[in-house]
């Protein structure tokens, strides 16, 4: 017999936890009941501040204007990420969200580009693309006819007060206190039997619900410590399992883009919003202790601490399965990769939305939950190769901790598409993957890998044509960032119209 999902609770109160309980409110009503619990003495992680285009989808769904959760949040336009010391010391390069020069019906840009470089016609291949040079610019709008590609730097602890305070107003209980036991069905013949039937907290009380959003962070509560789901491990392909976050004043204006800076033995982010900058640094605990990590970060930042910096230790991977009987992980509760391409907040946000998708109010049915768990394993498991190829595909050689990633084996599916680039100039990329094809394209060729070959259809174009072809496009990318206001003077008039 199917039970009816009538209530659900939310465990935890991070960003995942707001998050999904801001969107639920859109199903919550007379016959939904939805009640979150957090512990404010545990807190959050208090990091995840650089976001990506993406999650405009999300505040379109909750009918949030920018404007106002800019406000809220001390955001600043985000258009990409510069990645220094990543392909070789001393040499980087910027992965932005825009789209790369024109395609053609045979082949993507970077064909006609190859040839332009190999005939000495073209320039960077970041000047064909305008959200690259607005962010190496430092220049940004919102216009009225013109959707330029951006994402937000935001205030993690502030953006979860604002979805807090958003979903409280619609109706979501928020209910203090630390859980400190989950309790499952008991009843053999029950077909709840082994899913979870409530949870006690530290004051005694217990809290029923039908359906459990584990929210708990890493400590994973409901989904593992209870249910046991099990871990794939992916440290093999990301060794990186420790970080530290400080926050600091700002010594200079807010850039339009996160920095990601590559250390001996990890990288380092710097991560700009209107009033303070996060600064953090991943790194491998096999080759460098926290405080010789600690010491490298302190070295390297600008501006006055804000608070003592700490330390976070994880593991790189994903829960075997993100549902599991009537419990679904959504946030650090259900695996992690690390913040290099900003991507959990996403995942996050795809989560809730698949669930939203799926929402089981007559019941809970098996093909649901097996249709929820492979969307998000193909979705992380892409994400995942994508970031492997930044540690991959280097020159870097100068430490045991670069050559470690230069050498070490990769996922096929990676193998298969750095291979088909390097030979033929082609991207492989599932229908609905999230990096497109210009991602893929700007990393790879900024991490080294220049295709040995291009398109035949580009040599059907005489040599003057492919000149003004590549022209143009540069040209209408140079003139439309030239009309573009400055990122922080139109941060200050956008919010201020909030
Ligand atoms: P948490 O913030 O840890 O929240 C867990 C919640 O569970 C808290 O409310 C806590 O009180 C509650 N809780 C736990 N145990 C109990 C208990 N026993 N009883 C009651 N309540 C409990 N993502 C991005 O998209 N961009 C980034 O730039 C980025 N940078 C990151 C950098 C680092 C170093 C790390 C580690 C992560 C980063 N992330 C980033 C990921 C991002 O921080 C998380 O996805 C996001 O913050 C969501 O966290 P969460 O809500 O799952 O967990």
């Amino acid at each position: 017999m199917n039970h009816k999902i009538k209530k659900v609770v939310i465990a935890g109160g991070g960003t995942a936890g707001w998050m999904t309980a801001a969107a639920l409110t859109k199903l919550a009503g007379d016959n939904l009941e939805v009640v979150l619990v957090e512990s404010d003495e545990i807190g959050t992680v208090g990091v995840g501040e650089a976001t990506i285009p993406t999650l405009h989808l999300y505040h379109r769904l909750l009918g949030l204007k920018e404007q106002e959760v800019m406000a809220a949040t001390n955001a600043t336009f985000k258009l990409g990420i510069n990645f220094e010391n990543w392909h070789d010391v001393n040499k980087d390069y910027l992965h932005s969200f825009g789209f790369l020069g024109k395609d053609c019906w045979a082949c993507g840009f970077q064909h006609f580009w190859v040839k332009g470089q190999q005939k000495g016609m073209a320039s960077g291949i970041g000047d064909y693309c305008t959200e690259h040079l607005a962010a190496r610019e430092g220049r940004f709008a919102i216009l009225p006819n013109q959707d330029y590609n951006h994402a937000y730097h935001l205030d993690a602890t502030l953006y979860a007060k604002f979805l807090r305070q958003f979903a409280e107003q619609r109706g979501i209980k928020r209910q203090e206190g630390k859980i400190v036991s989950v309790n499952l069905h008991q009843q053999a013949n029950d077909s709840r039997y082994g899913h979870i039937q409530s949870l006690t907290l530290a004051s005694g009380e217990t809290l029923e619900g039908d359906l459990f959003i584990d929210c708990t962070g890493f400590r994973a509560l409901l989904i593992e410590q209870s249910l046991n789901t099990g871990f794939e491990d992916w440290s093999h392909w990301l060794p990186c399992d420790s970080a530290i976050a400080v926050q600091t004043t700002s010594v200079e204006k807010p850039l339009a883009y996160t920095r990601s800076i590559a250390r001996d033995s990890g990288w380092q982010w710097r991560i700009p919003l209107q009033t303070r900058t996060g600064n953090g640094f991943v790194f491998c605990s096999k080759y460098m202790t926290d405080e010789q990590a600690t010491q490298t970060l302190m070295d390297n930042i600008e501006g006055e601490p804000l608070n003592q910096p700490r330390v976070i230790k994880f593991r790189t991977g994903t829960r075997r399965q993100h549902w599991n009987k009537n419990c679904v992980a959504i946030g650090l509760s259900s695996g992690f990769l690390e913040p290099l391409e900003s991507t959990s907040i996403h995942m996050i946000q795809r989560s809730i939305i698949r669930l939203l998708q799926m929402f089981p109010s007559q019941g809970i049915v098996q093909a649901d939950v097996n249709e929820f768990n492979q969307q998000t394993k193909v979705e992380i498991e892409n994400i995942r190769d994508f970031i492997i190829l930044h540690y991959k595909v280097t020159d870097r050689e100068d430490s045991a901790f670069w050559r470690y990633c230069k050498n070490m084996p990769i996922p096929e599916s990676l193998a298969h598409r750095i291979e088909l680039f390097q030979q033929s100039g082609k991207i492989y990329k599932l229908a609905n993957e999230l990096f497109g094809e210009s991602s893929w394209i700007q990393v790879m060729m900024g991490q080294g890998l220049i295709p040995q070959q291009y398109h035949p259809i580009v040599d059907l174009m005489p040599d003057e044509e492919l000149q003004q072809f590549l022209n143009n496009i540069r040209d209408q990318v140079t003139r439309k960032v030239k009309n573009l206001p400055n990122h922080v003077e139109f941060i200050n008039h956008y919010c201020q119209s909030s």
